[in-house]
């Protein structure tokens, strides 16, 4: 007799399957409505902060026409692959997983010029056909806005959920409502907003500015019921880093309890 077996809710019809030298528990996606949001800087830490907690850890750059991953964790290789066809990934001091497209070009400073077919191929090949081997978390740093490469992801890719990077000024207008109804259309959970740029603070005096301008997260947060994960300041600390291929180095705690959150809403289970 057959058993009748429940859907993972992650189960994707259109999906591409991982190579099986590879287990990945729960892949996170990284959005913003558009771009200079911070939602690569986000993605780093987020993956550096899992890092500091002990989870195996990847981080997929599918922003491939501005990718800034590999250059932010100082990622000076390129991309080989065995003989099955499969990729390395780059693997940094602290053991994260990255896969970049900067990482198949000869020059750091060339353009990515893939039609947008050979984008959406690329992305499916970094997830499927890279050698991750075992992961706790995958996070996608994704292209900003609602167009093709989202809805690949969306749709090849197991997503679990997806964090949501904002600023203050970009809250007032439609496109981070957009891409909000973008993860509700692909039934694809919502598991945050971390607010980036939210403030600045003087160390010395302990005073906190707000240069954007109070924001207006908690009344939007609650209006579409979104939990808050995290403000994150102004930090030239963490613009040094990124500028400086640093970004493995960091211990900062900004995200802490934004991971935890993030971590156990998707049910994820170590041993
Ligand atoms: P996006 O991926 O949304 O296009 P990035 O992550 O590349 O944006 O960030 C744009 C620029 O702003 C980068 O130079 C980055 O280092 C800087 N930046 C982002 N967030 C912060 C922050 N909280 N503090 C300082 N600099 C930041």
């Amino acid at each position: 007799m057959s058993e009748n077996k429940k859907l993972n809710p992650n189960f994707n019809p259109f999906g591409v399957r991982l190579n099986k030298e590879s287990h990945i528990k729960k892949v996170i996606a990284v959005v913003s409505g558009k771009g200079g949001v911070g939602k690569s800087l986000v993605s780093g830490l987020l993956a550096s902060t899992a890092i500091n907690q002990g989870y195996f850890t990847g981080l997929l750059d599918a922003d491939v026409t501005g990718p800034s991953i590999g250059r932010m964790f100082g990622i000076k290789q390129g991309a080989y692959s065995n003989e099955e066809g499969l990729i390395y990934p780059a693997v940094t001091p602290k053991q994260l997983k990255i896969m970049s497209s900067n990482m198949l070009l000869e020059d750091e400073e060339k353009a990515v010029m893939w039609r947008g077919i050979m984008i959406n191929n690329a992305i499916k090949d970094f997830y499927a056909k890279v050698l991750w081997q075992d992961l706790d978390l995958l996070f996608v740093d994704m292209p900003p806005g609602t167009g093709d490469v989202p809805l690949t992801v969306y749709q090849s890719l197991p997503v679990a959920g997806i964090v949501l990077v904002t600023t203050p000024q970009d809250l007032v207008s439609m496109i981070v409502a957009k891409a909000i109804d973008m993860a509700n259309k692909m039934n694809v959970p919502i598991l945050g907003i971390i607010e980036n740029m939210s403030y600045m603070k003087d160390e010395a005096s302990g005073q906190v500015f707000y240069p954007f301008g109070e924001s207006k997260l908690e009344e939007y947060a609650s209006r579409h019921n979104i939990k808050i994960l995290a403000r994150l300041p102004i930090d030239p600390t963490l613009r040094l880093a990124a500028d400086q291929g640093e970004f493995d180095q960091l211990e900062v705690e900004y995200l802490n309890d934004a991971l935890q959150s993030i971590v156990s809403d998707i049910d994820l289970q170590v041993e």
